[in-house]
């Protein structure tokens, strides 16, 4: 079967999205490496390393998934501050879990199973909020953002990691290769799924280009947006305040 995910009604599409992750929760990690020869793990540790966060500040990672990105902030926040890994996948947050305690890491990290659109926390009770590979998951990406808002504190800074467009003309072509060839053949092989990484190369190409991406912050109430590109936009970080 083929996610024809272009055409299908939203209700259906956020179907699909929780069996894509349901399905390749167990191989998340190991096709993360293969399919980025690695790579992602330096843009979460830059993306981590240059967030405003200090000692005892709470946190929230959305779309957090298997942790990578709640296991870098535990490092920044210390024992004092807290962090909050929310995903709308029980699975992936299982695989999570189950790494962390297994490192012995799970002390200061809550789980929580919520949708980015409709976020079960107070307004303004964090200092800072992230989403990485998240947010073109997201169905309603523009209230997610006003969600991601919502909860920050004043004067908190919300950062997202995402795949975007990529800038270097030399690079498209083996780029598109790498997407539409590899990636499916890397999904078949090792976690016996091409679909889900079909769908994976799709909704990278479907979501909103860096200044697109900006407009929507901005329309969503943050302040002093701005992004700045990495390995020449294959991803982009974007940052936004609450003022
Ligand atoms: N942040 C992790 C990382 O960088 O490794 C996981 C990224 S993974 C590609 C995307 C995650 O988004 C999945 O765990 C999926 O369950 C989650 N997700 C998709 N739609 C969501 C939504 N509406 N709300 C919360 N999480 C969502």
């Amino acid at each position: 079967t083929h996610f024809g995910f272009r055409d299908v009604p939203v209700a259906e599409k956020q179907k699909l999205v929780g069996e894509v992750f349901s399905s390749v929760a167990g191989k998340y990690d190991l096709m993360n490496d293969l399919m980025s020869l690695g790579i992602h793990r330096v843009w979460k540790r830059y993306f981590v390393g240059t967030c405003q966060v200090k000692r005892g500040d709470r946190v929230l990672d959305l779309a957090g998934g298997t942790g990578d990105i709640a296991l870098l902030l535990r490092d920044r926040v210390g024992a004092t501050g807290s962090i909050v890994l929310g995903d709308i996948n029980g699975e992936m947050l299982k695989v999570g879990r189950d790494r962390m305690t297994d490192r012995g890491v799970v002390a200061g990290i809550e789980f929580v199973e919520c949708n980015a659109e409709k976020l079960p926390f107070p307004d303004a009770s964090f200092d800072l909020v992230t989403i990485a590979f998240g947010l073109r998951n997201v169905t309603d990406k523009d209230a997610a953002l006003r969600e991601m808002q919502r909860v920050l504190k004043v004067g908190g800074q919300a950062r997202v990691l995402e795949f975007s467009e990529v800038k270097a003309d030399w690079f498209k072509p083996i780029y598109d290769f790498h997407s539409f060839n590899i990636l499916p053949k890397l999904g078949k092989l090792f976690a016996n799924d091409a679909d889900s990484y079909q769908y994976l190369a799709e909704s990278i190409r479907k979501h909103p280009p860096q200044d697109e991406l900006k407009a929507m912050m901005e329309a969503a109430g943050f302040a002093r947006c701005s992004y700045r590109n990495l390995s020449a936009g294959i991803v982009a970080i974007h940052t936004g305040y609450k003022a």
